[in-house]
């Protein structure tokens, strides 16, 4: 008898899975609460994989061996209490693939920072000339790349709910970038909960792994000492208190020490902004090292990268006003570091779903960089109670076109106009790249 599986979600992740177990000889029927897009449904007709939408029927999932779960679907959907019924295992894509490939991996995971390191390391590696694939929550199906290519390195961006149902997941390197409130409301409102799904990348992990971790995070050191972890580690940041191993930044360079070894790789014409970048920086550097890639070539690269959009992406300079988009800060720690890099006066559009944020964090940079806030969001008041009593000019509009009129008005020649909401999207906007491509659009009719 053939094996068979379900696969929950036909998104990328889903479908990257039912292709690879197809690819394996396996049965594989694709199931979807909503509809499912024209393109993929051709795609799974042309490799004879079954599929339905807009409901999942239990009958046509029963005696099954596996079942691959997207990580939109949250852990208590009732759907998932038929697989338990039958005592079948609940897998993540990355695990159900993980299986299938001897590609050395490296995952990538953390609350801030994953597709910016992810992409770097990607990066510095290929340059380098490994034959490596980039997959996880980047946009690529990791399954897919295992099915249809054959590479031999692998760098994986990793959610914490892609984390929640690892079993045997077991990566060759792993890198926390850092662990900050987010996403609370998937787990429960308890920040350990949160904690303990990041810290499972490294569960399975052995001593002939390796573990990057970000040392200057105080909840991220103190989880590692009570969760414990049998890989090596290797900690990065700015902190003078590291044992060795470890990856810092001095003097415009970073500084990759070893026990008997250390090397040193000039930054200066790092092509990123900020110091939450060059932890990244530290991290990637450090897979690179470890992959045997040459200074020259880690700093070579560092210099070519070309960013990820979104992320402190430089729109447009208009009479001698930056716009800048960090859309995709969609926290507080996020849009801490923009607000850090910002050198010179900052008309700030913040706003949006808030998820329990904090404002205090943000109050000293506030106070010194920040000239006007626009308030772009269905419900401002948090905003207004946390920034008012230091900010003079504080106005809220639901149009980001109207916002970003707002803030050309205020803005004199050489200052900023930043826009990083520290809070989701989905109250004006599809996500946080319409919200990102819809201020660039604003900027660009300016
Ligand atoms: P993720 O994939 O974890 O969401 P991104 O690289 O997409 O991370 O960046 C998300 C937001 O966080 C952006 O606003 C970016 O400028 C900011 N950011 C990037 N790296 C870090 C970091 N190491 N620490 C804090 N914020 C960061």
């Amino acid at each position: 008898m053939k094996e068979r599986g379900v696969v929950l979600g036909a998104g990328i992740s889903g479908v990257g899975a039912a292709l690879l177990a197809k690819k394996q000889g396996m049965d594989v029927f694709v199931s979807d609460a909503s509809t499912i897009d024209t393109a993929t449904k051709k795609l799974l007709d042309q490799y004879q994989i079954d599929w339905e939408e807009t409901q999942h029927s239990i009958d046509k999932m029963q005696n099954v061996q596996w079942v691959v779960k997207s990580p939109g679907i949250p852990s208590n959907a009732p759907i998932l209490s038929n697989f338990r019924e039958q005592n079948c295992p609940i897998l993540s894509e990355i695990e159900f693939a993980a299986k299938f490939t001897d590609a050395l991996i490296i995952g990538i995971t953390g609350s801030n920072g994953k597709t910016t390191t992810a992409m770097l390391t990607y990066h510095l590696l290929k340059k380098a000339g490994l034959n490596v694939g980039l997959g996880g929550n980047v946009g690529y199906s990791f399954a897919q790349q295992v099915a249809e290519e054959q590479f031999e390195v692998y760098v994986l961006e990793i959610s914490s709910f892609q984390l929640d149902d690892i079993h045997t997941f077991q990566p060759h390197i792993a890198v926390i970038t850092n662990i900050t409130p987010d996403h609370l409301d998937r787990y429960n409102y308890d920040f350990q909960q949160y904690i303990a799904a990041k810290l499972k990348i490294t569960k399975n992990q052995t001593s002939k792994n390796m573990l990057l971790f970000n040392a200057d995070d105080a909840v991220l050191k103190e989880a590692l000492f009570a969760h414990q972890t049998a890989a090596k580690i290797h900690a990065f940041g700015f902190t003078s208190e590291m044992p060795k191993p470890y990856t810092t930044h001095q003097e415009d360079a970073l500084h990759i020490i070893h026990e008997n070894d250390q090397k040193m790789i000039p930054t200066n014409a790092f092509s990123l902004q900020g110091r939450h970048n060059l932890l990244n920086a530290m991290a990637a550097a450090t897979v690179a090292d470890l992959f045997k890639v040459s200074k020259e070539s880690i700093r070579q690269s560092l210099a070519t990268f070309k960013g990820v959009p979104h992320r402190l992406e430089p729109v447009l300079t208009i009479q001698n006003v930056r716009y800048i988009n960090d859309s995709k800060a969609t926290n507080v720690n996020a849009t801490y570091y923009a607000l850090e890099c910002m050198d010179a006066p900052t008309v700030w559009i913040v706003g949006g779903v808030d998820k329990g944020n904090d404002y205090s964090a943000l109050l000293p940079l506030v106070h010194e960089k920040i000239k006007a806030i626009i308030c772009l969001g269905v419900d401002n008041q948090k905003l207004f109670e946390a920034f008012q009593p230091i900010v003079e000019i504080m106005v809220e509009t639901t149009s980001v076109t109207e916002a970003v009129k707002i803030a050309r008005k205020i803005a004199e020649k050489k200052d900023n106009v930043l826009l990083s909401p520290a809070c989701a999207s989905f109250d004006l906007f599809k996500n946080y790249e319409d919200r990102g491509n819809q201020f660039k659009a604003a900027v660009r009719n300016l």
